[in-house]
């Protein structure tokens, strides 16, 4: 089956192969869109049993990253890269080196940053074979790791969510379970237990546990029951797919909203949230603090204001989003896909 017969084919710019013996590269660069601005995404290395699902995440992920890229309204359009982790032996550097020269080769239609099996060191080697890449930890403009931004647009996003749901302007005493302390769930778990929240948090780390028990005095509960909690806010911080057929009865609070993709295992789980009165903050525009951090550096001048300014615009979408559900009685993962669409249209 070719790349246009593929059932997440959803008229994609450009999707480009790159393959180099030497290394032992084999990429695949999927250019969603470009109407807002140069293609910007993650590049994910991880180990594909075959290249049509290496193809797969690639048209999936890209086509997310257009509609993340919009609500976040900044000027990029969606892109996402994946490598194909070689089966043998092979040099790191060589390979992200040979892949820094495929991105190049793009001429700056899609810029790069890590994603999941990529560190920032790999994208030092990146940057070293191509201008178009961010994330990095050193540079004019480098903007580090954007975990603790994802955290603080989740935090500021939860507000906007509380104030709709609950009627409560802040977080003081609300209970807030959160399922993975990683580099996002832990930072926000801070800025909660400083807002006055009560905090359930479970992970597979032990160790992170103890010090979220000790540092703020979280409840530690299993990873298996955590969504079930009776708590006001559920936040999935972890894995994709919290929200599934098996989780979706047991859920209690009255908000979801955390920084993890994909949260809803499939998109009529939208609509059984809504049917059960639980406010489901959209997954790609409530953790779009990360890329926003991104296009800052980006755009060659990182400046923490311009940053700021974009996290109290998710707000303003979020809290739009909000409202047109209620009106037009729609899920909100529906309206948010339908705004996405439209500034991406609007811009063409
Ligand atoms: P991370 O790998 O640092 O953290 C994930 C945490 O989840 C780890 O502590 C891990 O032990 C834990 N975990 C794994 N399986 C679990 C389970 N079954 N139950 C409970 N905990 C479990 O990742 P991160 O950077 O914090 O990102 C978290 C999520 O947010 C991911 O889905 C990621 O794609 C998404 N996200 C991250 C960013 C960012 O800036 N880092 C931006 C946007 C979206």
């Amino acid at each position: 089956m070719s790349a246009f017969d593929r059932p997440n084919f959803d008229n994609h710019e450009g999707v480009h192969f790159f393959s180099d013996p030497v290394t032992r590269l084999k990429a695949i660069i999927a250019v969603h869109n470009t109407n807002r601005g140069p293609a910007a995404g993650g590049t994910r290395l991880w180990s594909y049993d075959t290249t049509q699902n290496a193809l797969d995440d690639a048209l999936n992920l890209s086509r997310a990253m257009s509609f993340k890229n919009a609500m976040a309204d900044i000027p990029f359009g969606g892109g996402k890269a994946v490598i194909m982790r070689p089966s043998e032996d092979f040099d790191r550097e060589q390979l992200f080196a040979a892949y820094g020269r495929a991105v190049e080769s793009l001429n700056g239609i899609y810029c790069t940053a890590e994603d999941v099996g990529v560190s920032t060191v790999d994208m030092e080697v990146v940057r070293q074979n191509t201008q178009y890449v961010g994330g990095l930890d050193s540079g004019a403009a480098a903007s580090g790791d954007p975990s603790p931004i994802t955290a603080e647009g989740v935090f500021r996003g939860l507000h906007v969510a509380t104030e709709t749901a609950l009627g409560q302007s802040d977080l003081k005493g609300l209970r807030v379970a959160v399922q993975g302390l990683g580099h996002v769930g832990y930072s926000l778990c801070e800025k909660l237990t400083a807002a006055g929240a009560r905090l359930f948090v479970a992970d597979i780390n032990q160790e992170v546990l103890r010090k979220a028990e000790q540092v703020m005095g979280a409840t530690v509960v299993s990873p298996n029951q955590i969504h079930a909690q009776d708590v006001d806010i559920f936040a999935p911080c972890a894995l994709g797919g919290a929200i599934n057929r098996d989780t979706i009865e047991d859920i209690q609070a009255r908000i979801v909203g955390g920084a993890a993709n994909n949260q809803l295992a499939s998109e009529d789980m939208g609509h059984a949230l809504r049917d059960r009165n639980i406010l489901y903050c959209p997954d790609y525009v409530i953790n779009g603090g990360g890329i926003i951090n991104v296009a800052a550096e980006l755009s060659g001048d990182y400046r923490p204001n311009w940053v700021d300014e974009k996290l109290n615009g998710l707000c303003k979408t979020l809290n739009e989003i909000f409202s047109l559900s209620a009106i037009e009685k729609e899920p909100t993962n529906v309206i948010a896909d339908r705004l996405a669409i439209e500034r991406i249209q609007a811009a063409a």
